[in-house]
């Protein structure tokens, strides 16, 4: 994996002061996951380009930091695309091997450490989920020209169709340093993957290189999150921190886990759920919109269970609810019993028939009104499990949450929210027309007076 970067600023040698790595000699240095060796593949007056190389170590990387897991051999810790590609570990080499360029010192050009120079950098390969898209989204709006070149995934499989990596270039007058923090934030944004576990510490790295420029970047939001590894509670800590959390967007942001955890009612839902689910005797399992995965580890905890499939239509929760259970690590008998599927729930699937219960945990006040009426053919009608056991807020009860305002819902992806009214007579209905018995569960604390937070209804064939 290549980094490059190259001026055209008369005397163009001096980038070797900037970066203090004389543009004469090939320098190596080891970090903790590899090499990085950085040259200069030209040297003139007029134009110069500086080469940082990385020479990850995938095989070392592994044995270090998971040799207590290696009772469960998984190829894929050794066979991937970490060292061919620019991700968290050109940012780590960024920071140690150019860290004076990166905080903008230079004793012996003090005056060119603040002056814009045209510097253009290229990284040969850059995996963008997300695509040239939020590429450009990410990078122009810092003032930068961009050119990428999508790669194909195999020259000699044509048919499988394009890669998400890129060989982009990136073209500014700028300060070195300014480009450096830009690149140090952005590259492993790009590629949503980070090879070290994210905490606190990270916030800070994050606001102070993305000092001056963060806070005004529109993308802002998503910038945070993927540098944050998607978590919830150190993005919004990032993000009040970089004073974006204005009075009216502070209810947007509130979360319905955080809404309802006071009650702790995420937990009495799903403890819920897997008891009724477990006492019809079922042992194929669907966990239908099933997010981040919760339900699914308190599943397969229970041996009854012979088959747990979790489908969502979201990649991303998918991919955190496989880490959560770590499904790379689990045996193959327990593989076999776990499984994950992309899907919607507004689309009849195949791959939803012949189960014993499905769980549908508050997704339904995700979708949009007029998707309803197919949600209830793909569930009822085509998936038709014997057992479906289905919650949803109570709106009634949300005044009794303190910290949510009035008229608001629980959650800023919620479509709707329904009383225990209009959440009776939709279950009545649909248990009526796909020959289906229903059952009433409050769950949480009941009031007297607007019922208990979640209303679960529990429908058999
Ligand atoms: N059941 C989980 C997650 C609830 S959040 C829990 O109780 O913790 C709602 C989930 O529904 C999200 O993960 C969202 O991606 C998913 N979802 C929304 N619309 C969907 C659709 N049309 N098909 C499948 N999943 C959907």
């Amino acid at each position: 994996m290549l980094l490059t970067i190259t001026t055209s600023y008369s005397p163009a040698t001096d980038l070797g002061y900037l970066l203090h790595k004389h543009p004469d000699r090939l320098q190596t240095f080891d970090l903790a996951y590899g090499r990085v060796h950085v040259f200069y593949p030209e040297a003139e007056t007029d134009r110069c380009t500086a080469a940082m190389l990385l020479d990850v170590d995938s095989v070392g990387l592994v044995r270090r930091s998971y040799g207590q897991h290696r009772e469960n051999f998984a190829l894929a810790e050794y066979v991937n695309d970490r060292p061919y590609v620019a991700s968290s570990f050109m940012s780590v080499a960024i920071a140690k091997v150019y860290s004076s360029a990166l905080s903008g010192k230079c004793k012996d050009r003090p005056n060119l450490v603040q002056t814009p120079i045209h510097l253009s950098a290229k990284l040969s390969i850059l995996p963008c989920r997300g695509g040239d898209k939020f590429l450009r989204r990410l990078f122009e709006p810092l003032g930068y020209s961009v050119i990428s070149e999508r790669h194909i995934l195999d020259s000699s499989f044509q048919e499988w169709g394009e890669s998400r990596y890129y060989t982009v270039t990136l073209e500014r007058q700028c300060l070195l340093s300014e480009m450096l923090r830009h690149l140090y934030v952005l590259i492993p944004v790009l590629d949503d993957e980070k090879h070290y576990w994210v905490a606190e510490a990270e916030i800070e790295k994050l606001l102070r290189h993305g000092e001056d420029w963060l806070s005004e970047h529109p993308e802002q939001e998503v910038i945070v999150s993927r540098y944050l590894k998607h978590q919830r509670r150190l993005t919004r800590q990032a993000l009040t921190q970089l004073g974006d959390v204005g009075e009216d967007e502070e209810d947007v942001r509130l979360c319905e886990t955080e809404i309802e955890e006071n009650i702790g009612l995420n937990e009495v839902r799903l403890t819920k759920t897997t008891e009724i689910i477990k006492e019809s005797g079922a042992k194929r399992v669907l966990d239908l919109g099933c997010g981040e995965g919760k339900l699914l580890r308190k599943l397969m905890r229970e041996k009854q269970f012979e088959e747990v499939v979790g489908m969502d239509v979201s990649h991303q929760s998918l991919k955190i609810a496989q880490q959560r259970l770590h499904y790379e690590r689990l045996s193959e008998k327990e593989q076999e019993r776990l499984a994950f599927i992309q899907g919607s729930l507004c689309y009849r699937d195949s791959r939803l028939s012949g189960y014993d219960a499905a769980a549908v945990i508050e997704v339904i006040e995700h979708l949009d009104k007029p998707r309803i009426a197919a949600f209830e053919r793909v569930v009822f009608e085509y998936a038709c499990p014997t057992m479906v056991v289905l919650t949803t807020p109570n709106e009634e009860y949300n005044v009794k949450f303190e910290n949510l305002p009035a008229g608001k819902f629980r959650h800023r992806d919620h479509r709707f929210e329904w009383t225990r009214r209009e959440f009776e007579s939709w279950t009545a209905d649909v248990a009526k027309r796909f020959g289906y018995s229903v059952m009433y569960y409050p769950i949480g604390e009941e009031d007297s007076v607007v019922g208990a937070p979640t209303q679960m209804a529990v429908f058999t064939q």
